[in-house]
């Protein structure tokens, strides 16, 4: 990076969305805005401008203005009726305002994907050379509507931002509103005032949110979620005279598991799993077996309680694994009842539930038939 730029941010939001059907920059992404979020990118990057303008379509305008009162040095005008008289209208309103030297960088406001290192690229460009326009070159062959290649090696794709030494593209753009030229981006209007371009890395990241296909992409890579693990262990102990209730099954045994609900010693362990991932406690910290209202209830009742929380709390539903650690009886013929009511119990795809049982080898008290462990982990995705 060269010396630190004076850098002012151009943010175009004037366009008519007629190509999404509806105004794009009121969508929103993980809660922001494309607006917010290029906004945020140039704040966030090398050279965060000394003033940001936004112009605006009469659409756009309460959003810019809101986001105008809750930053400082943020700035609202009207766009025109064309991408080239809104940034005329934003570097008047730079010019009638003080602005001398510095570097303006022209960016439209739907490229939110945009990054810091290729905001910096540009502004780097503007400093050194008098612009740096956001390029990159093209990955597939093109031809044209008659079928003649075009020469792929020598052809760039134009993205924003479009940095520019101000006075330069100041007065390119009067020049440019003198003549009546109307150009599709700055650097058009720079070349047409005699000035040889500067092109700087771009990003195949940094699109245009353009089509209504195209969100898909934008969400995508703007609400990542992150996995988030869980770990949950129970115990209890077998005695005569109790039902044996794993994963929700009656299984029949002369013996059942002790406790104040049904004592389904998997279905606890995964309910602590899943409060565990979701840093939400544990299940005697929801449901105290100091509790009446749990007395014998079934614990597919309590998992699925404690699932909702997680989801109230925005999680979605990864996977869970339960190992039961049981010398007798065998649970094998069980299983896929056991898989079907957790699945169920948590409104996910079976895939999603793995149960498996093991036996200690006779060792310790669950080999001895004293007791039944389960251990389980679950991941759930925020
Ligand atoms: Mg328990």
């Amino acid at each position: 990076m060269p010396p630190k730029a004076k850098v002012f941010a151009v943010l175009l939001a004037a366009g008519s969305g007629t190509r999404m059907g509806q105004n794009k920059i009121e969508l929103s992404f993980g809660g922001k805005t494309p607006l917010r979020l290029s906004y945020e990118a140039f704040q966030n990057s090398g050279n965060p401008p000394e003033r940001t303008v936004i112009a605006v379509s009469d659409a756009v305008r309460p959003q810019a203005e809101a986001l105008a009162a809750a930053e400082e040095n943020v700035f609202v005008v009207s766009g025109g009726a064309t991408r080239g008289a809104s940034v005329y209208n934003a570097l008047s309103f730079l010019k009638e305002t003080g602005v001398k030297d510095g570097i303006a960088a022209i960016h439209d406001a739907a490229r939110c994907l945009v990054t810091g290192a290729v905001i910096d690229a540009a502004v780097a460009g503007a400093a050194l050379h008098g612009s740096g326009i956001a390029a990159i070159p093209v990955r597939d062959t093109v031809r044209d509507g008659a079928g003649n290649d075009l020469p792929r090696d020598t052809l760039r794709l134009m993205q924003t931002p479009q940095a520019f030494d101000f006075g330069l593209i100041y007065s390119a753009y009067c020049e440019a509103k003198e003549k009546g030229l109307n150009a599709t981006d700055d650097c058009a209007v720079f070349r047409a005032a005699g000035h040889a371009p500067c092109f700087t890395e771009g990003s195949i990241m940094n699109q245009k949110l353009t089509y209504p296909e195209d969100i898909p992409f934008f969400r995508a890579v703007l609400e990542k979620t992150a996995p988030c693990i869980g770990y949950g262990e129970d115990t209890h102990v077998l005695q005569e005279g109790r039902k044996l209730i794993l994963g929700g099954v009656d299984i029949p045994y002369e013996k059942g598991l002790l406790g104040h609900s049904d004592a389904d010693v998997l279905c606890h362990a995964l309910t602590d799993a899943i409060l565990g991932a979701a840093a939400l406690g544990d299940i005697g910290r929801h449901f105290p077996d100091t509790d009446e209202r749990y007395r014998g209830i079934s614990s597919l009742l309590l998992l699925k309680e404690a699932w909702a929380l997680a989801a109230q709390k925005g999680f979605a539903f990864g996977n869970a694994d339960v190992t039961v650690v049981a010398q007798r009886p065998k649970l094998a013929p069980h299983m896929e009842t056991m898989r079907g009511n957790i699945a169920a119990a948590l409104g996910v795809a079976l895939e999603r539930v793995s149960i498996k049982a093991t036996t200690s080898e006779k060792m310790n008290d669950e080999g001895a038939g004293k007791c039944i462990t389960a251990r389980a982990v679950a991941m759930l995705l925020h």
